[in-house]
């Protein structure tokens, strides 16, 4: 019914009644209108106008898997691509795999329930994005999990290039708004990893942002005037990730940490660090080589873990 829907909108060069759809296919329009709608979220353009119908203005951009294949150095970091158009967020497809084969890759066109950290919402718009989560099973300890999230931060900054830099911990910046987010999530029991899912989320042409997103949100496309394959985006992190994660299985985080402090913007900034309800400000200092960062407080220095903190610049984001 969905291809009979869309042949119809192809083949209208105007408007197309809800009353004729319903009326050729047999179908209600209530139908219609559900079909229409999920077509909408697969990222067909459609505009509709009452008394008029429905008008096809745009089909979607869809991500090419044999493209990342092809440009995929990797051993086994997203040897295995399970393609999925929409879905709620790729770490809960991730999480819902039956076969968990270490490096899978999950990728999507579009996520419904994008997700920040602590229940925070990630805006994942159909076909203007990377929105993909890698399945690990590192035999690493527990502790060292959380620098996962900055392993793949480097791996985000060093594949988009043009000045990207890292908001400690989990964020992508260029020029102080967000090009990309970062959600690792594990499953665990008390001294054993099961799997870790690393969610990555990156805004690549999208034009434009929500107005609340507006002063903390961009893209390549913002950035650049021009549009990105997303595929050679892709690929590229998932090469470089594959070289980073191998650094950090063998040797430790700490044989990654000068770069990563290279490449971290919040270092030397005066910062608040927001930690459930409690909130302290200082000058972020140091990073060091188990990844956690050092404050300067009128207080002394504390050491801020990556867990459930969040830090914000002392006059806006950054
Ligand atoms: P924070 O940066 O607030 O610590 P997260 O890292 O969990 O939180 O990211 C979630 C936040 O990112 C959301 O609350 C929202 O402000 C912002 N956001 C949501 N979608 C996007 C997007 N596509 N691009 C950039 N920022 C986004």
């Amino acid at each position: 019914m969905r291809e009979k829907i869309l042949e119809i909108l192809k083949g209208s060069d105007g408007y197309v009644s809800g009353e004729e759809i319903s009326h050729v296919l047999g179908i209600s329009r209530a139908a219609v209108w559900k079909h229409i709608r999920n077509l909408k979220n697969e990222g067909y353009k459609i505009e509709s106008v009452t008394n008029k119908g429905y008008k096809l203005g745009g089909i979607p951009d869809k991500l090419d898997i044999d493209k990342i294949h092809e440009m995929l150095k990797t051993k086994v970091i997203g040897q295995r691509i399970e393609y999925v158009n929409s879905t709620d967020s790729t770490n809960n497809e991730c999480k819902r795999l039956e076969d968990k084969t270490d490096g899978t890759l999950v990728i999507a066109d579009a996520q419904t329930a994008g997700k920040g950290r602590l229940g925070r919402v990630w805006e994942s718009p159909h076909g203007s994005g990377i929105w993909m989560s890698i399945l690990l099973k590192p035999d690493v300890s527990l502790e060292s999990v959380s620098q996962i999230t900055l392993v793949t931060g480097m791996a985000v900054c060093r594949a988009v290039g043009i000045d990207a830099m890292i908001k400690w911990p989990n964020d992508v910046v260029i020029d102080g708004k967000k090009i990309c987010g970062i959600l690792t999530e594990m499953s665990a029991e008390i001294e054993r990893i099961n799997y870790v899912i690393c969610g990555i989320g990156i805004n690549v042409n999208t034009p434009s942002f929500p107005e609340e997103l507006q002063d903390k949100a961009t893209s390549l496309f913002v950035e650049t005037a021009k549009k990105h394959e997303r595929e050679k985006i892709a690929a590229d992190v998932l090469n470089e990730f594959e070289k980073l994660y191998n650094v950090f299985t063998e040797k430790g985080f700490s044989f990654l940490a000068d770069e990563y402090r290279k490449m971290c913007v919040t270092l030397n900034k005066d910062v608040r660090v927001i930690h459930r309800n409690n909130e302290l400000t200082g000058k972020a200092v140091d990073i060091d080589d188990s990844g956690n960062l050092i404050v300067e407080t009128e207080n002394g220095q504390i050491t801020v873990h990556s867990g459930e903190v969040s830090v914000r610049g002392i006059y806006g984001y950054i």
